[in-house]
């Protein structure tokens, strides 16, 4: 069971997972972008590990609930109201319960990928974090590791795709041949998930 503990640990975890690859998240936001998402991201889970660090939440949804409150009030951009509801969503479904097991995380985390597609409008398909993020709920009710998998999987199959959605859509084809940043931090935070699952 994976009880506030696991998920205060799982957000601690994509932190420094931002923060050690916050050149390339911005690197890759560069060609097709404005160069802000490692930074923006950076300072967004920053924030979200110091909250945590001076509050615990006593249930798993009341830690992604802060968590994705804490993105939307600090991450400009797109990527911060996305991330913020994605992880609010996910909280809230998960409910008061002061245990999750995995087939339940997944359930909500498709709750909280929904919330996003309706946010943003976006698809599976139009280059964006979306493109990791629905096959990583869909497989991580199979395994943590085949989630992590899948959103890898999903971020580099981004880079042949013609961006239809956010900044990098007014590039049209010259978006081709670039791996989506935002499906790049969503692998990341997919894969700090299986990390502290142990996977
Ligand atoms: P901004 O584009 O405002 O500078 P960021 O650089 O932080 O914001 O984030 C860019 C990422 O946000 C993109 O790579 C993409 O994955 C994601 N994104 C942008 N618009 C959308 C959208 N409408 N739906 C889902 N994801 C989106
Ligand atoms: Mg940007």
């Amino acid at each position: 069971m994976l009880d506030a503990d696991f998920f205060r640990r799982w957000m601690t975890a994509a932190a420094a997972s931002v923060d050690r690859e916050a050149e390339r998240l911005t690197a890759l936001d560069s060609p097709i972008g404005d160069a802000d998402h490692g930074s923006n991201l950076q300072r967004g889970f920053k924030a979200v590990a110091a909250d945590l660090e001076k509050e615990a939440p006593d249930t798993p949804g009341a830690v992604l609930v802060l968590a994705g409150r804490r993105l939307i009030s600090t991450v400009g951009g797109a990527s911060g109201p996305l991330y913020g509801t994605l992880l609010r969503r996910t909280g809230k479904a998960l409910g008061d319960a002061a245990e999750v097991d995995r087939g339940q995380l997944a359930e909500a985390l498709r709750t909280g990928v929904n919330a996003v597609r309706t946010l943003g409008g976006a698809a599976p398909g139009d280059k964006t974090m979306l493109d990791a993020l629905v096959p990583a709920a869909d497989a991580l009710g199979d395994s943590f590791a085949a989630a992590r998998a899948a959103a890898e999987e999903g971020a580099v199959a981004t880079t042949p795709l013609q961006a239809r959605k956010g900044r990098a859509s007014y590039l049209g084809e010259r978006s081709i041949g670039h791996q989506d940043p935002g499906a790049t931090s969503a692998a990341l935070l997919v894969a700090a998930l299986a990390e502290v699952a142990g996977e």
